[in-house]
């Protein structure tokens, strides 16, 4: 079948909730994806964060093989071996305390939601607590998520929203203040902002909301759900930072593909916040999941992912840099390790994103300007050069 008859039969039948691109995609290996007719893409968008070891990784397939011949879904009513292997290694990796699993990353936002609503409540027992959150944000679309989104755009038909929420300017601290009152409970940010335009997170100004934090005793809670994974070369891009939230979210790259995310919390909250009968999810920590989960972990560590993201990154910030030098169109680069945004002017990002697919390099948009890169972290320098020379043919 021809690709766009495979589009308009999807058209049919699909919700249109998507201006999708005009590719059908079928196969991919390593860090190329093949669509239906055969063509190659360099993928320097990974599914959005998300194929951080790229396509068929070794031993990675294998694994999750393993588990479907053993067994996909028990319900949460039952312990399974896959889920404490994946939350023992998160905890590892984080230095958090208990984890509790997601099918999204959304889904990972309204429990650390809810985590820091109950927390708040075993103190006082008041329903009126606040939660601060950043302006051009991003944290999902379910109701609570997209009530802590700073995108009035994405809000708007969807009111009334929950309450409670209050809106701050990103590395501003003075901004943040200003909202605070005695019925915050929560701070919620990207530790890193993604699809609001790739904007790093300031350390004056994440050591400064930590410290408001503890001082009141409100609950930082940091989305690490683009950022987080080894993404901006460390394991969860906080590290970077030393400074540890109270709550964490994860999911896109924490399974490779395999959909799933996690809310982890630290010893303090962990102890006073969710209890049985609080929360819970069907397939939350399904062994499926998990063991992909599991086999991340074990594969980031074997083959010191997270070290390959530290040595390559400033290769590729050099090529982005030397962009930015030689074209008008991009006007400024921003971001950490593999997660790096390119400021366009004078021409809409989203034409320069569907030509370099044309000529066989996907790239992803974020906030109205920005070209983001957020390839599979397994990438070479000789994939950086590829994909310079197919963002320069279409330049020129
Ligand atoms: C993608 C994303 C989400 C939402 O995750 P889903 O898996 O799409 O539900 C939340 N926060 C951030 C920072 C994201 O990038």
């Amino acid at each position: 079948m021809k690709m766009n008859e495979y589009m308009e039969r999807t058209e049919q039948v699909v919700l249109h909730t998507y201006n999708r691109f005009p590719v059908v995609f079928e196969k991919g290996e390593g860090v190329h994806l093949y669509d239906t007719e055969g063509k190659e893409y360099l993928d320097f968008g990974a599914g959005i964060a998300v194929f951080a070891l790229g396509y068929h990784y070794a031993d990675y397939d294998q694994a999750l093989k393993d588990q479907i011949d053993k067994v996909i879904h028990t319900s949460n009513l039952f312990y399974n071996v896959p889920m404490m292997e994946a939350a023992e290694k998160l905890v590892k990796a984080s230095g958090m305390s208990k984890v509790f699993f997601t099918n999204s990353g959304t889904e990972a936002i309204e429990g650390a939601i809810k985590a820091a609503r109950k927390y708040a409540w075993n103190k006082d027992h008041a329903t009126d607590h606040e939660i601060i959150a950043m302006n051009h944000s991003f944290h999902g679309r379910s109701v609570g998520a997209l009530s802590v989104t700073g995108n009035p755009h994405y809000q708007e038909a969807f009111k009334p929203l929950m309450g409670g929420v209050k809106f701050a300017d990103y590395n501003d601290l003075d901004s943040v203040k200003a909202q605070i009152t005695d019925k915050t409970c929560a701070i919620i940010m990207e530790t890193l902002q993604g699809e609001g335009g790739i904007y790093p997170m300031e350390e004056s100004f994440l050591k400064g909301v930590k410290e408001i934090c503890e001082e009141k005793d409100i609950l930082l809670i940091l989305d690490e759900i683009q950022c987080g994974m080894g993404r901006t070369g460390s394991m969860f891009a906080w590290q970077q930072y030393g400074v540890m939230p109270d709550i964490m979210t994860c999911a896109k790259a924490l399974g490779c593909g395999v959909p799933v995310g996690a809310f982890v919390l630290n010893e303090k909250t962990a102890k006073a916040s969710l209890v049985p009968g609080d929360h819970g999810t069907t397939y939350g920590g399904n062994p499926f999941a998990c063991a992909a989960v599991s086999k991340v972990f074990d594969l980031f560590e074997e083959h010191d992912i997270v070290g390959h993201v530290r040595k390559t990154a400033p290769y590729l910030e050099k090529k982005l840099d030397e962009l930015v030098e030689k074209h008008d169109c991009f006007t400024a680069r921003r971001g950490k390790g593999f997660m790096q945004g390119l400021v366009v002017s004078g021409r809409p990002v989203g034409e320069l994103v569907k030509a370099a697919l044309a000529n066989g390099l996907i790239v992803l948009s974020a906030g109205s300007d920005v070209l983001r890169l957020v390839p599979p972290l397994v990438i070479t320098e000789k994939d950086i050069d590829e994909m310079v020379e197919k963002l320069e043919a279409v330049l020129s």
